[in-house]
């Protein structure tokens, strides 16, 4: 087991019966919120991460407010000997695999890297499974391998579309490696995930979203913007044929989604299966402005700038079978959506650097 010297593998202090779930990724945005669901939930969680986006901070976080332990490993999700140690070593039982690269402009300019790090560590992680016969898997997928021309509210059984990005390539290749794989071995359990637009923060304020650099999502964009950190937002494009000409889509509480696949870890059956996280409500970008505005108390400075290449003028889930097969649905409001974004926003202002 590799670990570096500052982040040293902390062991925990196991319980024998429980299940040990490796969640590759686990320091990332969704990754940690979901880790803390899991640690409240009773599981034994194993974060493999490289931290290219995440944070350790994050994981000591979660262990404060859960108060268990978890243990950590740093590295690669493509080291597939890597991969083979952890499995063996802690005893996995389940993966969730949230690693891999997610900025879709950044993919059009980089795709070897994109495909890289998501099919390739993709692969290299399905193949330490399929060695040590751990076949319970959920993947990190995205509404966006619904493609340009899928009927709105994305249903998840219209046929998955082509997207634009490598990054949306990437994702909609991966959910048809795995569904050959559970074609070829009905022992496998596959649940791919399509997550909408996750946004928010555990309503602690210790953990969010800490993106490295200028951040290319919305959300985190607008708190800089309140906080002062940037002058004003970029409405990308304000001509869309929607009801005020900006782009809608369908926001989705972070906790929310944590929760979301724990119950799709409870709910895991032998295939291939995919299943929407959303909300099924669609909110524009001036929306999204107006409800921080209420929130934060300030003003948000706006400009309507080009369109953004690639983006869709709107989108939204159908919620149906979520709440058929997860018994899950979204409970979480836009109003808590961003009032806890707001307070991660003010209560770490340089995000998990505040303390390094
Ligand atoms: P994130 O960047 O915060 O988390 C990803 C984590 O994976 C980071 O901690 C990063 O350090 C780690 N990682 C990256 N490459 C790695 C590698 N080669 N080996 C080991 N670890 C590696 O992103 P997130 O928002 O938490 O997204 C998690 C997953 O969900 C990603 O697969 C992403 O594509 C997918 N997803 C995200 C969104 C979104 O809008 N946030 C939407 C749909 C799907
Ligand atoms: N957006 C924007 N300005 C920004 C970032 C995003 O107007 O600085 C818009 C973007 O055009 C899209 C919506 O906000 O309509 C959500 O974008 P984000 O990148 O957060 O998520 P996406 O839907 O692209 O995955």
């Amino acid at each position: 087991m590799r670990s570096s010297s500052k982040y040293e593998e902390q062991l925990s202090t196991f319980s024998k019966n429980s299940r040990v779930v490796l969640v590759t990724g686990g320091a990332g945005f969704i990754g940690s919120h979901t880790v803390l669901v899991l640690l409240e939930q009773g599981y034994q969680v194993v974060v493999l991460d490289n931290l290219s986006n995440g944070s350790y901070e994050a994981l000591t976080r979660v262990e404060k407010l859960v108060g268990k332990r978890l243990s950590f490993v740093k590295g690669d999700v493509r080291d597939q000997s890597l991969v083979t140690s952890i499995i063996n070593k802690y005893k996995i039982s389940d993966v969730l695999h949230f690693a891999g690269l997610k900025a879709v402009a950044e993919s059009t300019l980089n795709p070897l890297q994109y495909y890289s790090v998501n099919i390739e560590g993709s692969l290299a992680l399905l193949q330490a499974m399929v060695e040590n016969s751990v076949k319970r898997f959920i993947f990190s997928s995205s509404a966006t391998v619904y493609g340009e021309n899928a009927k709105i509210p994305y249903r998840e059984d219209s046929s998955r579309g082509t997207p634009s990005s490598p990054y949306g390539k990437s994702k909609a290749a991966v959910e048809q490696i795995l569904e050959d794989l559970a074609q070829a071995d009905d022992s496998w359990q596959i649940c791919c995930l399509r997550y909408f637009n996750p946004i928010g923060a555990h309503n602690s304020g210790l953990i969010g979203e800490d993106p490295e650099g200028v951040p290319n999502n919305l959300l985190p964009y607008i708190s800089h913007v309140a906080a002062g950190r940037y002058s004003k937002l970029n409405i990308f494009g304000g001509d869309y044929k929607t009801p005020d000409g900006t782009c809608r889509r369908d926001y989705v509480h972070v906790m929310d989604l944590a929760e979301g696949h724990v119950a799709a870890l409870q709910n895991l059956v032998a295939g291939f299966d995919v299943i929407n996280l959303g909300t099924g409500v669609p909110v524009s970008v001036r929306e999204m402005v107006a409800a921080y505005e209420a929130v934060c108390g300030k003003e948000i400075a706006f400009e309507i700038a080009p369109q953004r290449a690639g983006d869709l003028p709107e989108f939204w889930s159908d919620c149906a079978k979520a709440k058929q097969k997860l018994s899950w649905e979204a409970v979480r409001s836009l109003k808590e959506m961003v009032e806890d974004t707001w307070q991660w926003q003010t209560k770490n202002p340089l995000g998990y650097h505040n303390e390094e």
